[in-house]
């Protein structure tokens, strides 16, 4: 990933991709205090444009004054930065990471005398889960890995060191033959996936974990406007067990990468076998819930609006 062509934004300054290095004391990769984003770009019908990036880049702002890391950038500098990553890097379809990190001018937890940084990198993304992808959706398992706790971790914040807890999860479901990795949070409840964000159907009524010990993603922001305003879904936050997942009609999880992937079975139960839902491994079905907001997901982040969409238009940002 480091010895290719590119530009990465570094504190206001463009560095060619692969001189792109910091100090191996640099305080992060100590510690993990840091914060960054995932924010995608996608070719639409009036060329590129960012999707959400006011959301990611107030998100990406509150993390660091929540880690108490004073930004020298506005959040219109940063969006603007990025909007040049993306032109200086001839990108359309693209997936950018602004991060904020702590320099390298001590070791000390106080971390006083520390310069606050933020760099941007982007790349293409492609299509980055195929379309057959993301009808056969996943397999996951519980994890006996429990997620963050508000008074453990700051859990609004996108917190560089809190992936160590999802890659413990991921990590060992994907070495036990599942796909992700269901997190409960300390008390048992239903948190996310190791990096998405969970939804069921029941009833025809939408359900997510409320905002505690998961993030508040900005892919389930959309799903919750989408599933209320163009399809006229109720959507309940709340408080979820592990097994009204096991018999829920449909699952789906939600990030700005992986966008709708359905959740096809957890811990080897299918979900939705007693609404008829195809195996796990099959497609899923065309007129469930899922595909249905898969669809304007899909429209809504190319900018292929209408009518019926173009109350999202606020959502892209021409890059
Ligand atoms: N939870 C975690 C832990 C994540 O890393 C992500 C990805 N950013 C999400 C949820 C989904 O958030 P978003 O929709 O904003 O990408």
């Amino acid at each position: 990933i480091c010895d290719r062509d590119g530009w990465l934004w570094n504190n206001g300054d463009w560095l060619p991709w692969r001189e792109a290095n910091t100090h191996l004391l640099t305080h992060t990769l100590h510690y993990g205090m840091g914060c960054f984003e995932g924010v995608r770009a996608y070719d639409g019908p009036h060329g590129a444009h960012l999707f959400r990036v006011a959301e990611h880049t107030r998100r990406l702002c509150d993390s660091a004054h929540a880690l108490d890391m004073p930004l020298d950038w506005t959040a219109e500098q940063l969006i603007e930065a990025q909007r040049e990553c993306l032109a200086r890097n001839g990108l359309t379809n693209a997936y950018l990471k602004p991060t904020v990190y702590f320099g390298a001018e001590g070791m000390g937890l106080r971390a006083q005398g520390l310069t606050t940084n933020v760099m941007i990198a982007a790349w293409d993304l492609g299509d980055y889960i195929s379309p057959e992808a993301a009808s056969i959706g996943l397999r996951a398992l519980t994890s006996s890995w429990a997620r963050h706790h508000v008074n453990i971790s700051l859990c609004r914040a996108k917190t560089n060191g809190h992936y160590v807890n999802s890659m413990l999860a991921l990590n060992t479901a994907v070495k036990a033959g599942f796909d992700e990795a269901l997190m409960l949070d300390p008390e048992g409840y239903v948190a996310e996936a190791s990096a998405a964000n969970v939804f069921l159907l029941r009833d025809g009524v939408l359900h997510t974990p409320e905002i505690t010990s998961c993030l508040q993603g900005i892919t389930r922001d959309s799903v919750i406007q989408l599933a209320r305003q163009a399809l006229g879904i109720e959507v309940q936050e709340r408080r979820i067990t592990r097994d009204e997942l096991y018999t829920a009609d449909e699952a789906f999880m939600t990030g700005t990468a992986a966008e709708i992937l359905p959740l096809r079975e957890l811990d080897g139960r299918h979900i939705g076998a007693r609404a008829g839902a195809p195996r796990p491994g099959q497609p899923i079905s065309e007129e469930s819930v899922t595909a249905r907001l898969q669809r304007l997901y899909r429209r809504v982040t190319r900018g292929d609006l209408g009518d019926d969409l173009c109350e999202f238009r606020y959502w892209l940002t021409p890059a």
